[in-house]
């Protein structure tokens, strides 16, 4: 059964595919009242690094918040009810400043997280602590390299002369950036059949990329197990301790149904 009141507020920190598919879930889209109940509140905040973002359900902020006494500061202000961190495994930044943002303000936090991926049968992965480490690592693998890490921290591989390098990024990146380059501007989900041809046609033979998990970038590890290609891949920083945590989108929304209760 369903009880969480109308009229309460929800605070998701996005630009994952998770937040998304949260917001859609909790607004309830076309289909009705979400299943939170009607007249629930759902803002979803962006740090506004990318151009055009894919816009969530409900209401949308867009900025930092200034720290996390900012982040307190506008749950007061906005009387957020419950703060659900959705943001990528890798913004280690706010997910700190969300922790203690909420425990200053007092309001419930959730962070949802999608667990990390997992080698299986014929992978050939070679885990790093870093970007840095990832560029380390490289010469000994590959000369062909597909950077798929985002368009921030390209500046780590800019000293690798001897290498090409083809990064994809939702925007282009900035200089910093290695010499011989080239930037595909797409953003996933991707197809299995797509990052085949990906890595065929720019005669790729290693892959970077972070542990970010779940579907939408998955198949390019498939695409290279099938074509036997070296997996560069970078380790997640540590997640804050002591925060509740959902793995998928169903868990977090029940998580707020108890919260509310
Ligand atoms: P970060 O290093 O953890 O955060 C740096 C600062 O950006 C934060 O202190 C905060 O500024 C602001 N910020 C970050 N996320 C925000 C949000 N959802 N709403 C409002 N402000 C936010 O973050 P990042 O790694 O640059 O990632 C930025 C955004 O891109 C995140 O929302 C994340 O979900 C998304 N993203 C990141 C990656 C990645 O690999 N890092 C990949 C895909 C998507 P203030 O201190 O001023 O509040």
């Amino acid at each position: 059964m369903r009880v969480t009141p109308a009229g309460r507020h929800v605070l998701i920190l996005g630009g994952t595919t998770e937040a998304r598919q949260l917001a859609a879930e909790l607004v309830g889209g076309a289909s009705g009242p979400g299943p939170t109940g009607a007249g629930l509140r759902v803002t979803s905040s962006l740090a506004g690094r990318v151009a055009e973002p894919r816009l969530p359900a409900g209401e949308v902020r867009i900025g930092g918040f200034g720290g996390p006494a900012g982040l307190a500061a506008w749950l007061r202000e906005h009387r957020v009810d419950a703060l659900v961190d959705a943001t990528h495994p890798f913004a280690a930044g706010i997910s700190r400043n969300a922790v203690e943002a909420a425990a200053s303000a007092g309001v419930p936090l959730l962070a949802l997280r999608r667990p990390g991926w997992e080698p299986g049968e014929g992978d050939d992965w070679h885990p790093v602590g870093s970007l840095a480490e990832a560029a380390d690592v490289l010469p000994a693998l590959g000369r062909r390299v597909f950077l798929t890490t985002g368009r921030q921290g390209l500046g780590c591989f800019a000293h690798l002369d001897g290498l090409h390098f083809l990064a994809r990024s939702v925007d282009a990146p900035a200089p910093p950036l290695p010499a011989d380059l080239a930037v595909l501007l797409d953003r996933g989900p991707f197809t299995l059949e797509g990052e085949r041809a990906v890595l065929r046609r720019h005669r790729i033979d290693v892959l970077v990329t972070k542990d970010s998990g779940g579907a939408a970038t998955a198949p390019k590890l498939t695409a290279a197990r099938e074509l036997r290609l070296p997996v560069v891949v970078v380790r997640r920083p540590d997640a804050p301790a002591g925060v509740a945590t959902a793995p998928d989108v169903a868990s977090a929304v029940a998580w707020l149904d108890r919260a509310y209760r």
